[in-house]
């Protein structure tokens, strides 16, 4: 899927790998357009001082920028940052675009590659250089703004458990862990199979910081001047680590058939020796292909077993085998990549297959919810939570009192962070909100909390 190259952090995406992106990026696309969402592209490079604008923004930036210094043998006047996220370059292009209400709401998304020079990299997980989306958004009040947020955070939430089968705990970032120059940051925190929790997506939300530090003023509808507000959201190709390590296991990839690139291989077997298999296999195949199956058969010269493997590595859900006997008896086997069950269906009933897709589908985000489900504990005190650090893996929950002292205190003493706040209308009984498991003073919040990568 992958390879190192030559500089360290930046990934070489291979087909199998970028395939599944291409997936991703072509059905949330669809999701984004449907609510009205408009693509645009902006430049790689950002002039140091526009990137100076936000302070926050800069702040929670600078140590990871890098910057193009000379233009061929020249020094430039001033340097530039390879984008590490566009807020600024989206901000400039709104003052010069908006100047009344009319001109808002604005919606843009650009999908691109962005580079943080980061110490520690893994590849999908974290890398310098990555691929992603990244949406834009103007509204005329905060309100406005505060709705896109959550709409986008549960637009990621849909999109997760409907296309990737992932589940994700939803909530907000605590002021530490917020974005740099956001108000308010909210969060999909996905656990992966190793207990370990991964941030699969992020949705921000501004208030008035970037209108004011970047001047994007409009005219309400009584002709009074006003700044805008603003919203931005993203997902990354760190989606890709996310399927591997939920998904995933000893034989390789499980990908979730909606974006699959190949989501059953056919598998002819001693088809050199009677034609009659090859003609029923592409007959088969474009059966498949009337009812929408994105499918490949696989006649290279190499052994069943070799291409049985191999697509089980890469992670195929459906492999459809047809051999003499099958032709003899009309029927093809189907063998279903997350539970290895079998399937004999009638060669003329291949549409069938297509249920056994919507089933697998809604299976592995039923298992991969049940597993998060299970690894979420619950801590009422401090012994509780060092017990459970103990014992167990996952989430804890806990009452936080809001104070960045107790936060830090828990991060310091037990190497976890804070990965989101509870929302309330999620709090059932024992669980709901008592006093902070550190201060023991009255809280507010409940946070969940977990080693992450
Ligand atoms: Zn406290």
């Amino acid at each position: 899927m992958a390879d190192y190259s030559s500089i360290k952090g930046c990934m070489i995406l291979r087909p199998n790998g970028y395939a599944i992106w291409q997936m991703i990026q072509k059905s949330l696309d669809k999701t984004f357009c449907d609510i009205g969402v408009e693509n645009v592209y902006m430049p790689l490079l950002i002039p140091e001082n526009l990137l100076n604008k936000e302070k926050d923004h800069i702040e929670g930036f600078a140590p990871e920028v890098a910057w193009v210094t000379h233009g061929g043998k020249e020094k430039l006047n001033e340097k530039l940052c390879i984008r590490p996220t566009s807020e600024t370059l989206f901000c400039e292009h709104y003052k010069s675009i908006i100047s009344s209400y009319r001109d808002l709401p604005k919606t843009y998304n650009q999908w691109c590659n962005v580079v943080r020079w980061e110490k520690n990299t893994r590849p999908f997980l974290r890398t310098s250089e990555f691929l992603w989306q990244e949406g834009h958004t103007v509204h005329e009040n905060l309100e406005q703004a505060h709705e896109m947020t959550l709409k986008m955070l549960n637009l990621y939430k849909d999109f997760f458990k409907n296309y990737l089968a992932l589940p994700a705990i939803t909530g907000k970032k605590t002021d530490n862990e917020k974005f740099a120059g956001a108000i308010e940051t909210y969060s999909l925190e996905s656990l992966m199979l190793d207990g370990q929790a991964l941030q699969v997506g992020t949705s921000h939300n501004f208030g008035d910081n970037f209108a004011r530090a970047f001047d994007i003023k409009f005219s309400d509808k009584n002709n009074k001047l006003k700044y805008v507000f603003q919203t931005s959201f993203g997902v990354s190709t760190r989606l890709i680590g996310a399927i591997i390590m939920t998904h995933g296991d000893d034989n390789g990839l499980v990908l979730p058939p909606k974006i699959a690139p190949i989501q059953v291989i056919i598998i002819p077997i001693n088809f050199f020796k009677d034609k009659n298999i090859l003609e029923k296999s592409y007959k088969i195949s474009d059966d498949l292909n009337s009812i929408g199956l994105r499918n490949k058969i696989d006649v290279s010269e190499k052994s069943p077993g070799w291409k049985f493997n191999e697509y089980e590595l890469r992670g195929v859900p459906l492999r459809l085998e047809i051999g003499p006997n099958d032709i003899k008896n009309n029927k093809i086997l189907i063998s279903r990549r997350d539970n290895s069950k079998k399937y004999n269906i009638a060669i003329r009933d291949a549409y069938k297959i297509k249920d056994i897709v919507e089933e697998m589908q809604r299976e592995m985000f039923l298992k991969a919810e049940k597993f998060l489900t299970e690894n979420i504990s619950y801590a009422e005190n401090i012994d509780e939570f060092k017990e459970i650090l103990k014992n167990k893996s996952g989430f804890i929950k806990s009452s936080w009192c809001s104070n960045s002292d107790c936060e830090k205190f828990v991060k310091d003493n037990f190497n976890i962070t804070p990965r989101c706040i509870e929302f309330k209308n999620n709090l059932i009984n024992r669980e709901k909100i008592s006093k902070c498991i550190i201060c023991g003073e009255e809280s507010n919040d409940n946070v969940f909390w977990a080693r992450a990568y």
